[in-house]
């Protein structure tokens, strides 16, 4: 037994030691790439004091970026999901409040860019939950910490690394951030409105004055800098990103199909609500998102340069969507085709309001089914003897609302 401890003991104390002296190495090797890289940041004008600025107490690659980076999400979100997760109460009553406290910049942004200041509210929302993802650091990445970790430590990145890593360096050189506050997601993009260094040097605007380009602290750089993008990438002033549309029976064969919106509407498409199609000689593009037996959508110009910030339908629908509602508008009319036994948006709130009254959930009630919503569905799942699969249901819902007694 004794002599058995013994083993075990040393077997630890050999395995740490291997450990320590594994990590030890990585670190060595991380500084030397640290080191290394200056000759190729000296060659884009960086000195050697930003350099020692930008790194200075970084000695390790942060773990998490690596973890991060190899994350391969195990099944795709539906897009009703991901809609529900950026259009629900919870982004539309911070949104109003965000517009009340922005108004004056919002309707001097608006006027300058042309950019109507709901589409501007609904990036913010998406892009940083109207920048409340700065109030806890521990769940973002320092800029140059992380991309000079990718650049090590990536091989399938380090070529975009590098170049981020180099705009990154000189955006701290120009003085518009300390690189202790040079924060974003773990693959570099920056502040508010989370753009990577290469398109805030397209990009960025001094919108406020202060002889900064400042994402990360001020709002109106931020949105300006949003909208900036925009404009240059084409944004139509005064036109919608586009028409929720009902379509005619076998419409899905024009699926993909771009005509004018008279043409549309000769054909037979409509909009749920009634209204009339404006703008009338405009041509968009037909989309069905969901297949046949989901809603139609006719996409215009400011669709597609929405898209120029995040190249995906369901990104730029949602910031469409979020926009029209934070304007006044209702939101779309027609269902998607939820599989049996899912949720609607309304649903997955009452879900989390269930859970935490019954004590397993503590986030907020946006209908945002992530990974706190999960982990607690999985407590309730195991508490009261069902099977632990972390997925919101109706069954699910009832037996939450049954047991929080909620209607
Ligand atoms: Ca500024």
């Amino acid at each position: 037994m004794k002599l058995q401890h013994i083993w075990k003991t040393l077997f630890y104390i050999i395995v740490s030691f291997a450990i320590t002296m594994g990590s030890v190495s990585a670190d060595t090797k991380f500084r030397n790439w640290i080191n290394g890289f200056y000759a190729t940041a000296a060659k884009h004008g960086i000195s050697k004091a930003t350099y020692n600025k930008a790194f200075k107490g970084i000695k390790s690659p942060d773990p998490r970026v690596l973890e991060r980076a190899r994350y391969q999400p195990e099944f795709r979100t539906k897009i009703w999901d991901y809609i529900d997760a950026k259009v629900n109460p919870y982004s539309l009553g911070v949104g109003a409040e965000k517009k009340r406290q922005n108004a004056s910049v919002l309707k001097a942004l608006e006027d300058h860019f042309g950019v109507n200041q709901h589409v501007l509210l609904a990036l913010w929302s998406v892009e940083s939950n109207y920048g409340a993802i700065f109030q806890d650091r521990s769940k973002l990445f320092n800029a140059p910490h992380a991309l000079a970790t990718l650049a090590y430590a990536d091989r399938k990145r380090s070529k975009y690394a590098r170049a981020q890593l180099i705009s990154a360096l000189k955006i701290i050189q120009h003085g518009d951030v300390q690189p202790s506050d040079m924060y974003g997601s773990w693959a570099g993009a920056l502040g508010q409105t989370q753009f990577i260094p290469t398109s805030y040097d397209l990009y960025a605007i001094d919108a406020d004055g202060d002889g900064k380009k400042d994402i990360w602290r001020s709002v109106p750089d931020a949105l300006a800098t949003a909208a900036n993008l925009l404009v240059k990438n084409g944004w139509r002033r005064g036109e919608t990103w586009g028409y929720e549309a009902k379509a005619p029976r076998s419409g899905y064969k024009y699926n993909g199909q771009t005509k004018t919106l008279a043409q549309w509407a000769k054909l037979g498409f409509k909009r749920p609500n009634g209204k009339r199609f404006s703008g009338t000689g405009r041509r968009a593009e037909l989309k069905f998102l969901a297949g046949a037996n989901g809603p139609a959508f006719l996409m215009m110009r400011n669709f597609f340069v929405i898209k120029k910030y995040n190249n995906a339908n369901s990104y730029a629908l949602s910031v469409g969507l979020l926009a029209d509602r934070l304007a006044g508008y209702p939101g779309m009319v027609q269902r998607w085709p939820l599989p049996p036994g899912a949720l609607n948006v309304d649903e997955k709130v009452l879900l989390q309001k269930g859970l935490a009254k019954l004590g397993y959930y503590k986030g907020e009630f946006d209908g945002n089914i992530g990974s706190g919503s999960r982990a607690s569905i999985a407590k309730f799942q195991k508490k009261y003897g069902l099977t632990v699969d972390e997925k919101p249901s109706q069954n699910l819902l009832k037996a939450v609302k049954k047991a929080a007694r909620i209607r």
